[in-house]
């Protein structure tokens, strides 16, 4: 027995798991004070409709600045913060954020469409989540369908459908828009989609990323476009990153798409800013036009 456990030992401190245990613990307790002095600042994705460039939504973003690297990439700390329960903090900080920030915006009169938020499954499965979003709208007075709540996949993974479903129906009658991100990329959910409250589906970047270029991928994608679109929801498409790209969100009438071809996430402040400069870029259009006027 002593040598087995010398040798759990042994195992367990090998050096690349050691290295990954020590890099998890400091990186949550470094996002723990980032949370605590509200060092993580929220940046927005624009989402525009391809048919007419027009500005139909803001992703928002968290961005942990450092001093050393500039932001640490979401990719490195959300999946830390999920395992360590720091995501309710964490989802709660942009919640809170992302509504204060839409309202700011409308009392400026600036017509953004909906603010999208990312929910990750613990939260969503947190029993006072509903509420907490009920009270968010009304401590900022943000009408709720102005408020879109993105959830994955992975929500599916560890709660059973009946739950889902009940969580879901729920903030659907909050009134907030509810949208099914990543999709294609995880758990397939197809089998119960239809009965699933979504407004929106969002199709993963992979499936955009060439298809302007390979005729199978494009199908996939047409077909894809094609599902989200017969079950009445609205279809966003991620990562369109050249004009290729973007023109064929257009060419299957996507009702928006976000990527780096219009502009990355940025600072709230320069939101307007990124757009207009998208729109200096690109052909003028007489639809545009009538909407400014
Ligand atoms: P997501 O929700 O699917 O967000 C879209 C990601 O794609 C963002 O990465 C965005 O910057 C990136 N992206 C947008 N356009 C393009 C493009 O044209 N090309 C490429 N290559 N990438 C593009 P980001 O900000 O690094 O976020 C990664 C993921 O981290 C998000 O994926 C989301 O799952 C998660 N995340 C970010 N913020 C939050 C948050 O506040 N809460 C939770 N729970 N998760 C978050
Ligand atoms: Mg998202
Ligand atoms: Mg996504
Ligand atoms: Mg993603």
């Amino acid at each position: 027995a002593a040598k087995e456990s010398k040798n759990a030992r042994h195992i367990f401190f090998s050096a690349p798991l050691n290295e990954r245990v020590q890099t998890e613990m400091l990186v949550e307790t470094l996002l723990r004070a980032a949370l605590k002095t509200g060092q993580l600042e929220l940046h927005y994705q624009p989402q525009i409709c391809p048919a007419d460039d027009r500005l139909i939504g803001l992703e928002a973003l968290v961005r942990w600045p450092n001093e050393k690297r500039g932001y640490i990439p979401p990719g490195e700390f959300i999946p830390i913060a999920e395992k360590t329960g720091l995501i309710l903090e964490l989802g709660q900080y942009v919640l809170e954020r992302a509504c204060k920030q839409a309202a700011a915006w409308r009392q400026a009169g600036f017509d953004f469409g909906q603010v999208s938020v990312n929910v990750s499954p613990l939260q969503f499965r947190q029993p006072s989540f509903a509420s907490t979003v009920r009270q968010m709208l009304s401590a900022y007075r943000l009408p709720a369908p102005m408020l879109c709540l993105e959830l994955t996949e992975n929500v599916f993974v560890d709660t059973g459908e009946q739950m889902v479903l009940d969580i879901l129906s729920e903030l659907q009658n909050i009134g907030v828009q509810l949208s099914l991100d990543d999709f294609g990329s995880g758990y397939s959910s197809l089998s119960y989609l239809h009965r699933l409250p979504f407004q929106e589906l969002k199709i993963d970047r992979a499936f955009l990323a060439d298809a302007d270029r390979d005729l199978q991928k494009e199908q996939l994608f047409q077909a894809i476009v094609g599902l989200g679109r017969s079950l009445g929801l609205r279809v966003i498409a991620e990562g369109a990153e050249t004009a290729g790209e973007y023109a064929l969100t257009a060419a299957h009438h996507c009702d928006g798409m976000q990527g780096f071809f219009c502009s990355p996430a940025v600072a709230a402040q320069d939101v307007r800013a990124r757009i207009e400069a998208f729109h200096k870029s690109r052909p003028a259009r007489s639809d545009r036009m009538e909407k400014k006027r």
